[in-house]
């Protein structure tokens, strides 16, 4: 059993023909996380029931059971509810927080015989693009244990590159499952909005929010994405149309030069990109340049939009209603020490940015012309789907940065999702996908470039992502 080439389709022919147990994978992959996790430190926790949990499963197989899952193992995002276990969210806040009930996400994946190995690293809260920002301590790259995995999910990226799990589960907001697939050399979906239940993921920015997977190919995360869709009646936004349509081999692929280059760019990932482009004409798919005039402006408003339901959504964390409390004088102490040494700066950050953007005096300069905004980007999507299948762009503007690079300089942090934020304001699927590595010194760094499609039309990621890769 060679863990590094596995994938959902050769676990499943590997159970039937009985080549392994669905025991010998979890072991092998405990192994995996015992060898690394102490230097990479992607897992927070393995949770002490996954032999238990895979003996069920191998049990469900024996009796004949068809599990589309089945013996898959799972990392999940620290912020993903799994009942009976921590989930933190990276925070000191919800450091002792235990979960009264699955996520739609796990009741779906342990359904289908998936097991969840345990719980991965991530930026408080969702709020970063490094790990750095965790309580918990910094995730390490896999591919260069001095750099950053990327973030939020950074811990669920690092999972699947260092062979420690098959496939993991992240949350993207404005580019939290893509930038670390591009970081970590993994293939990352962040579908369309709603397109799978938000119920039981800790909220950042609930008109942003999506649960998408992260793995080491596009089939896996087709596979995955199949799954986990669809309407659930604990989440309200949540929809996928049931009609299938076709997707043809030969795609339009629309190239927004204007909007990729960017002060900021590096020359290696501009290389990256142009090759990547040739690569998929030769592949035989047709090249456009088209303009999303308004898309520029998606970094600014996502960080008017985003911190201002940030704001809304932590309100909850005011040491009464969950774990973490400190005792002042009166009730208002309490919220302002609990608030203050529950959360990490950069959430402490965002709640006073979102506060004063939604505050009566600012409401209509700030959070009313972002939303203005965030209409007309989404028109700007619209209009070219019209005329093409997919826009690309590279994933980020950088590969992997030294851990410590950007903590103290949060705008350019911010600028890691440069190209990753436009599409959770327009709600648009996008998926990230290994284009390659670039030189760094002595070594060599993964990169990705990134493919957005029209509402609903993960079909056409796959489909795109698969021809790019070349997987059959
Ligand atoms: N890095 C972005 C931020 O800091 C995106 C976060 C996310 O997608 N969860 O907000």
């Amino acid at each position: 059993m060679d863990l590094k080439s596995l994938t959902i389709k050769k676990v499943k022919e590997g159970l039937t023909k009985k080549e392994f147990s669905v025991l010998d994978l979890v072991r092998g992959y405990k192994k995996a996380i015992d060898e690394r996790n102490h230097t990479v430190h992607a897992f927070l926790e393995v949770f002490d029931d996954i032999e238990e949990k895979a003996k069920n499963v191998q049990k469900l197989v024996d009796e004949g059971n068809d599990l589309p899952l089945a013996g898959v193992s799972v990392a999940l995002k620290d912020n993903i509810l799994v009942k009976g276990h921590v989930a933190s969210a990276g925070s000191h806040i919800l450091e002792h927080f235990v979960s009264p009930y699955d996520s739609t996400a796990v009741s779906k994946l342990q359904s289908a015989g998936a097991i969840i190995l345990g719980r991965t690293n991530m930026d408080e809260f969702a709020m970063g693009s490094s790990t750095e920002n965790s309580a918990f301590g910094v995730t390490r790259n896999p591919h260069d244990t001095g750099r950053v995995p990327g973030g939020s999910s950074g811990g669920s990226a690092a999972a699947v590159a260092m062979d420690a799990t098959l496939l993991a589960l992240g949350s993207d907001t404005g580019g939290s499952v893509r930038q670390p697939a591009s970081f970590c050399g993994c293939v990352g979906l962040k579908p369309t909005y709603g397109s799978i239940s938000r119920h039981g993921l800790i909220a950042l920015g609930s008109s942003l929010d999506i649960i998408g997977p992260i793995t080491r190919t596009v089939s896996d995360a087709e596979i995955v994405f199949d799954t986990l869709k669809g309407q659930d009646a604990f989440d309200s936004t949540s929809y996928y149309p049931s009609e299938k349509k076709e997707v043809k081999d030969k795609l339009r692929i629309g190239v927004p030069r204007q909007m990729v280059y960017v002060p900021g760019l590096d020359d290696r990932i501009a290389k990256n990109f142009e090759e990547s482009i040739f690569k998929l004409q030769n592949l035989g798919h047709e090249i456009i340049d088209i303009e999303l005039p308004n898309a520029p402006y998606a970094l600014s408003v996502y960080y008017i939009i985003m911190p201002a339901e940030a704001s809304s959504n932590l309100a909850r964390f005011d040491g009464v209603k969950y774990g973490f409390h400190r005792n002042g004088q009166n009730l208002i102490e309490d919220y302002f020490l609990t608030r203050g040494a529950g959360f990490g700066k950069e959430t402490r950050r965002r709640i006073i940015l979102g506060t004063y953007v939604l505050s009566s005096g600012y409401y209509d300069a700030y959070y009313s012309k972002a939303n203005a905004m965030r209409d007309l980007i989404r028109n700007d999507y619209n209009k070219v789907f019209e005329t093409v299948d997919v826009v690309l762009t590279p994933t980020a503007p950088t590969p992997a940065f030294k851990i410590g690079e950007k903590i103290e300089d949060p705008l350019s942090m911010y600028l890691a999702d440069i190209f990753t934020v436009p599409a959770n304001i327009s709600g648009n699927p996008a998926i990230s996908i290994p284009s390659g590595t670039v030189l760094e010194g002595e070594g060599s760094l993964p990169v990705g470039i990134q493919f957005v499609a029209n509402h609903y039309r993960e079909d056409v990621l796959f489909s795109i992502g698969k021809s790019f890769l070349q997987e059959i």
